[in-house]
Parts: structure tokens; C-alpha cells; sequence
């Protein structure tokens, strides 16, 4: 099977250093800022993202029980991104991994979208070939196993374009608004089309494209799953702007307020790009397009606890510069941090708590709860908000006042700026200026685009969740419970409430298993 990407870089990636050196020299088209990148690893603005992948795998060889699991197809350690969870503490692990890069960069590490991705068709694919008696989850397997031989990114691209949003793929004007099958071979299928703000996609090696929405009989061609290398033939990537992302180009990495990481989003187009029947795991099951896209989102819903890892970094920035700024005895910061805190780790909370109440599919991959992997992304879409507000109470507005650093490095105004913004004893003027930059890159600069937009849109914007929410939230269910508690209903006794538990309910009261060490 062809899976290696076309620039040849075999060789198996074990850090995080390996990991930048595999990125080079690869034939990619990628235009940032109207300009044609020569070589992204170099280029000032794309370098961070990749360090924040490469802090993936630097973690794996840090903390290897963390980072990392034994591959059930090579027998070799890989990333924990690349696993297929099949079991709750599988999915927790990957909880606290994504809580811990949080913490180290800062920004969005982009690896999760790949990994949910592939959980998902895990499942999927094994459910269509029991109906349709096609050879989709062995593909995928296999592919997985290539990857696994590597060590290599998977990126997952889901977002269409999407044109008039009242119109389905097959009615739009132009089709190439949802990405398609533009022609088939023996050999294959060639997909044209579209993928938006398509997350870490330039620093992967493969990326796995998927349908975005729920299909009708007439979308067949649009129901298109397979792997393609990034590198392939007919992809053209359009880096994201991001804000104050030209800081990186100066001198000074003051200013950037987090120079080393960041994050990623590209358009990817699409120009009949050829898809390898081995590498094609849904072809025209329309029928399965939903599950798919539901199936992704439960896991990416609660994969957001990212989040708090980030936040963990914010509220360190905040109460930082209180100290800096002589107020951190003053009990209402006091007040403010333990606020950021309850909210930072409400987002955990119910994160981790929808990865342990995590079950089995019939392929044997295990999947988080749903209603708690939109209550934690709901969360997400407005903690991050109030939380960033916080730390802007505690930074002051001279995180928006701030001279530049070139004005601090200015023989005549330079001497003045150390003097007059000087802040607590045993601080240096340049410490406080860093501080109150991270919190201005987390906050209004680059890494807001993570912490901030990406929250309330990645893998669904609000309403999505509330949707969700309200399709499994079991009213009748509830309003029985009342009616019978306040006599309301008096012909059925409790024990039959209880029998028409939801899958919600029955996970809710199904006890952890017990070791038999406590039996
Ligand atoms: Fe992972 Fe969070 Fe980035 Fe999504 S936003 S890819 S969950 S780090
Ligand atoms: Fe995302």
C-alpha cells in the first residue's frame, strides 16, 4: 500500500526533532499573505505550529505512559494520538495528555481532529461492511498500521465550504462547494471541492477527508471517506490569518508573547486529487454520513478539555502579573483566580467525566458519552470568554498600551520606558512586558484564535451542541419522574421509571467495574 508521503521520508519519527526534519522538502503549495512559501518548517509564521506538534512527540519520549501506547498492530510505541481507544481509561488518557500539552504550549497542538477522526471510522467502517459487505475497516486498519509504522500526523478534514447553507451538497450551484467524487478509475476515485479552517493540516503527513453533514440518497458522490498524503498531486493550502501573527517576523520575540507555539488552520483545495481504492473507506453510503459525522463529534466535543490545559496557562499568566504588579495580596484577585479555577475546571470536569462513562461500539473501539462531550464543548464555547476576560481584569490596560519592544530597545526612549514601567520589586521591567504579552496572545493575539474563536466554532458552533443536548436530554422521562413524586401519576410505581432508562441514564447508574483485588 502506498501510504509513505510522496516526498520519501520513511524513516520512523520518534522525537520531536525527527518529526521537523520530516516536514522538509516536501512538494507542498501553500500560500500565506499572497506569497508561495518555499519551505513552511522555516517560514517565521507557520514554524510555531509545528513546534507545537513536535511538543507531541517530545512528550511521548518525556512521559511515555502519558504520551504514548504500544501500537496493537507493529507492537512498537507510537504517539497516543494515533491509538485506537478500547477501553474508558483510553479515552481519559487522551484527555490528560491533551489537559498536559495545554499546559506546555499554550495554543492548539492539532493533532486531536486526526485522531477523533479515525476513532470514529473505527467504528463506522466496521458497520458498513456488515451491511454493505464492503472491505472499508480492514482498509482502514491497514492504513492505520502504515501509519503506526511511521509514527506519522494524521490530520482529519471535515468543514466543507458549504455555499448557500439552505441548498444540499448535490443542489448547490457550483458542486465543488462540498468536496466530491470528480471522477473514478479502476484504481480509484479523484476528489474536487473545498475543506475550511482544516486544523494542523499543513503539518501532517496524511489527511483523512470526511463529509461534514448528514447525506440524502442524492449526495452519493459526496459521501467520499479516504486518506490522501498531504503532499499529494492537486492540493493547494491557504494559510489562515491570524491576529498579530506578523509579530513573528520581528526581531524580537517579546512582542509575540508566545514566539515558540501556536496554532494552525488552512483552506485546502481540492483539484482532482486522486484517492487509491485501498485508501477509500466510504464510497456512496450516504446512510452512514450522519453517524459518522456523529460519531466524530462525541469524541472531538470532549477532546476540548484542551482547553483547560490552556486555561492553566492563563490563570498562571494572571496571577503573575498580579504579583509584577504589587496586587496579589488584594483578596478580590484573590476572588478572580479561584473564579477562573472553578470555571477552567468545569471544563474538565465534564470532559473527563464523558471519556469514563465511555462504552463500546460493536467493532470493539470505545466511545465517550455524548451529552457529556456537548456539555463540555458547550462549556467551551463561553468559559474560555469569561476566563480571558478575568485575566485581562488582573493584566490592566497596559497590555493594550504597551510600547513596542523596538521602542524599549531605543537608546533615547528605551532607559525612560525601564523607568517609568517598572512594576514590584524584583521584577524586571522586560519580565512584566513578557507577561502581559502572553495574556495579550491568549487573550486578543494569536493563540485567541485557539483559545477564544476556535472554542465557540471547533467541531460546532454552539447551537450544534444545544441540538444535541436537546435531542438526548429524555424529557418524557424526567417529567414521569415528577409526575409520580408529586402524585401526579400514581399508576406507575418508581421501579418502572427506572426500567425506561436512556442509554444516558443506564450509563450514568452502571457502576465501574470493580478489581478483583477490592472484591
Ligand atoms: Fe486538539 Fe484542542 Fe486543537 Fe482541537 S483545539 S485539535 S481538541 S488541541
Ligand atoms: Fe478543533
Amino acid at each position: 500500500m502506498a501510504t509513505s508521503n510522496n516526498s520519501g521520508n520513511p524513516s520512523r519519527i520518534t522525537n520531536g526533532e525527527d518529526y521537523i526534519e520530516s516536514l522538509r522538502n516536501r512538494p507542498l503549495k501553500v500560500y500565506l499573505s499572497g506569497e508561495l512559501v518555499t519551505e513552511p518548517v522555516d517560514h517565521p509564521i507557520i514554524r510555531p505550529s509545528i513546534n507545537a506538534i513536535a511538543a507531541t512527540y517530545d512528550l511521548a519520549v518525556s512521559n511515555p505512559e502519558l504520551g504514548s501506547v504500544i501500537s496493537p498492530f507493529t507492537g512498537e510505541r507510537i504517539s497516543r494520538f494515533l491509538h485506537v481507544c478500547t477501553s474508558a481509561p483510553d479515552l481519559v488518557a487522551q484527555n490528560k495528555m491533551q489537559r498536559r500539552l495545554g499546559q506546555l504550549t499554550g495554543t492548539c497542538f492539532q493533532r486531536c481532529v486526526g485522531m477523533d477522526a479515525f476513532n470514529a471510522l473505527y467504528s463506522v467502517t466496521f458497520e458498513i461492511d456488515k451491511q454493505h459487505e464492503t472491505v472499508y475497516h480492514d482498509r482502514l486498519k491497514s492504513f492505520l498500521t502504515d501509519m503506526h509504522r511511521g509514527n506519522f500526523v494524521i490530520g482529519g478534514a471535515m468543514t466543507d465550504v458549504k455555499g448557500d447553507r439552505s441548498k444540499a451538497p448535490h443542489e448547490q450551484s457550483d458542486p465543488d462547494l462540498y468536496l466530491h467524487v470528480s471522477r473514478r478509475t479502476p484504481e480509484g476515485v479523484y476528489v474536487s471541492g473545498a475543506k475550511a479552517h482544516q486544523t494542523g493540516c499543513i503539518n501532517s503527513h496524511h489527511l483523512i477527508v470526511m463529509p461534514t453533514l448528514r447525506l440524502g440518497e442524492k449526495d452519493r458522490d459526496f459521501a467520499i471517506v479516504g486518506a490522501i498524503p498531504v503532499d499529494a498531486k492537486g492540493i493547494t493550502y491557504v494559510y489562515g490569518r491570524q491576529s498579530c501573527d506578523s509579530r513573528a517576523m520581528e526581531p524580537s520575540d517579546v512582542d509575540a508573547g508566545n514566539a515558540k507555539f501556536a496554532g494552525q488552520e488552512a483552506m485546502i483545495i481540492f483539484d482532482d486529487v486522486f484517492i487509491p481504492n485501498d485508501l477509500v473507506f466510504m464510497d456512496g453510503e450516504t446512510e452512514f454520513a450522519a453517524m459518522l459525522v456523529q460519531r466524530f463529534t462525541t469524541y472531538h466535543r470532549r477532546s476540548y478539555v484542551c482547553k483547560s490545559g490552556v486555561g492553566d496557562v492563563l490563570i498562571g499568566a494572571a496571577a503573575q502579573i498580579a504579583d509584577m504588579n504589587g496586587a496579589v495580596g488584594a483578596s478580590h484577585i484573590k476572588d478572580k483566580l479561584v473564579e477562573m479555577t472553578h470555571l477552567n475546571e468545569t471544563i474538565y470536569g465534564t470532559g473527563i467525566a464523558s471519556s469514563h462513562q465511555g462504552h463500546a461500539t460493536e467493532s470493539g473501539a470505545f466511545i465517550s458519552d455524548d451529552m457529556l462531550a456537548n456539555v463540555c464543548k458547550h462549556h467551551v464555547t463561553k468559559m474560555p470568554y469569561e476566563i480571558g476576560r478575568l485575566a485581562q481584569d488582573l493584566a490592566g490596560g497596559l497590555m493594550v498600551t504597551l510600547p513596542a519592544s523596538a521602542d524599549f530597545a531605543d537608546p533615547t526612549i528605551g532607559p525612560l520606558l525601564e523607568k517609568y514601567l517598572k512594576g514590584r520589586e524584583g521584577f524586571t521591567t522586560e519580565e512584566r512586558a513578557r507577561m502581559l504579552r502572553l495574556i495579550e496572545n491568549m487573550t486578543l493575539g494569536r493563540n485567541a484564535v485557539g483559545y477564544l474563536t476556535e472554542s465557540m466554532h471547533g467541531a460546532g458552533s454552539p447551537q450544534a451542541q444545544r441540538i444535541e443536548i436537546g435531542r438526548t436530554m429524555q424529557l418524557e422521562y424526567k417529567k414521569r419522574l415528577a409526575r409520580v413524586l408529586a402524585g401526579v401519576d400514581t399508576t406507575v410505581d418508581r421501579d418502572e421509571v427506572a426500567d425506561e432508562l436512556s442509554d444516558y441514564f443506564a450509563r450514568v447508574f452502571a457502576l465501574p467495574p470493580v478489581s478483583t483485588a477490592q472484591q
